[in-house]
């Protein structure tokens, strides 16, 4: 999920007030990803979801030469 939020807190201080909507924490934007809900820097497209890089990979089953039996082949 993509989305653009308001991050501005009171960037106003007494001297110089929030420049209104050329603010750019007013228009920061947020990438969620859609499994686990986290606010994420990157996120991957993957079938219709938005995902981070730990659910993409949950998505596929893995092999670990350490762990795999000779039965998984
Ligand atoms: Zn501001
Ligand atoms: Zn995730």
């Amino acid at each position: 999920m993509r989305c653009v939020e308001n991050d501005c807190c009171g960037c106003a201080t007494e001297s110089y007030p929030c420049r209104g909507d050329s603010c750019s924490l007013r228009h920061s934007v947020h990438l969620y990803c859609d499994k686990c809900k986290r606010d994420v820097e990157k996120i991957y497209e993957y079938e219709d979801y938005d995902l981070c890089e730990e659910c993409l990979l949950n998505e596929f089953d893995s092999l670990d030469i350490d762990t795999v039996d000779w039965q998984d082949i």
